[in-house]
């Protein structure tokens, strides 16, 4: 670029303003009861370590089910900048469920102890390193799994992985080491069922240990139920465990947890768009680890790009 040239574009830039952008409007939405401990530090975290030159913010509470996507709603009609959902994995699909097809963005501090979407973001289970990400305010678009009229983020499942949900929600204790002891319990009693189901590709006609469809590569925990899942692909991934010798439980255990189980042999997994459970007649599915019992068919269906997350 000659001198006149450099010149003439000097003068054509953009006048400046040296006020600054306006600052954004962050809404918290803290449950409290995920981690008592947990939602204090992150309070503690927020009101220390987020950067109010470019913030300002409110943080409310949920009381009960259904609170936190209530709350949601009520911040898209008042045009915040990004709202953020402090506490597990179920918090994190409440605020959620409003916030697909639109471009709002949604935070995570976890507060839980599977944190699936949290984990597969790389968004850290420490608050005063989550803010300082909410502070970076990057962006990045994924997938979501519409199954009826809710949406499911990290994964669904109608398996062993549904049956746990359900008992474990009935279930008194929390946390890793009660959640342990009910597989260990669990898996002795479960009778693998049979399925029958038609994706845009393929009719599947079998029985299996486990059928989930996977958004994100693991359910939380760091358990990777889909090792070479993509979650901003446009496409979700059908995971199926056969039936297996309770004496290989542990290695299927132990791979969950290395990223190796697509290297087991009673392992397999496509990927679709869409996908319809026909049969059996009537489930147990989860959505992100929450329980519901529904009457087949169910259609699944992979909708591309459809929620933004801060990282
Ligand atoms: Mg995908």
């Amino acid at each position: 670029m000659n001198i006149f040239s450099r010149i003439k574009q000097i003068l054509t830039l953009p006048p400046f303003h040296p006020v600054g952008d306006p600052k954004k409007q962050l809404l918290f939405i803290v449950n409290p009861k995920a981690g008592r401990s947990k939602a204090t530090a992150a309070i503690d975290a927020i009101e220390r370590h987020l950067n109010r030159k470019k913030f300002d913010f409110e943080i409310v509470f949920t009381q009960k089910a259904g609170d936190a996507t209530q709350l949601t709603h009520d911040a898209i009609d008042a045009s915040v900048d990004a709202i953020i959902a402090v506490g597990g994995d179920g918090t994190v699909s409440e605020v959620a469920q409003p916030l697909v097809h639109t471009s709002l963005p949604m935070g995570i501090i976890p507060t839980g102890s599977g944190n699936g979407l949290a984990r597969e973001m790389g968004i850290s289970r420490l608050p005063t390193k989550a803010v300082k990400q909410i502070n970076r305010f990057r962006t990045r678009t994924i997938d979501t799994i519409q199954v009826g009229n809710k949406y499911c983020c990290v994964t669904a499942g109608v398996g062993f992985d549904a049956h746990l949900s359900a008992v474990f929600a009935e279930f008194g204790k929390r946390g890793p080491t009660a959640y342990l002891q009910l597989i260990l319990k669990e898996i002795q009693k479960y009778k693998p069922q049979h399925y029958r189901l038609t994706t845009d590709t393929q009719t599947i006609d079998q029985d299996a240990f486990i059928l989930t469809l996977a958004n994100a590569r693991q359910y939380g925990n760091n358990a990777y139920i889909a090792p070479t899942a993509k979650i901003d692909d446009g496409q979700m991934e059908l995971c199926i465990i056969d039936p297996f010798n309770p004496l290989i439980g542990p290695e299927i255990f132990f791979e969950l947890f290395n990223k190796q189980i697509h290297y087991n042999e009673h392992y397999n997994a496509l990927r679709c768009t869409t996908l319809t459970l026909h049969s059996p007649p009537t489930v147990t599915l989860h959505i992100d680890g929450d329980p519901f019992t529904l009457q087949t068919p169910i259609q699944f269906t992979c909708i591309p790009h459809s929620l933004t997350l801060l990282h």
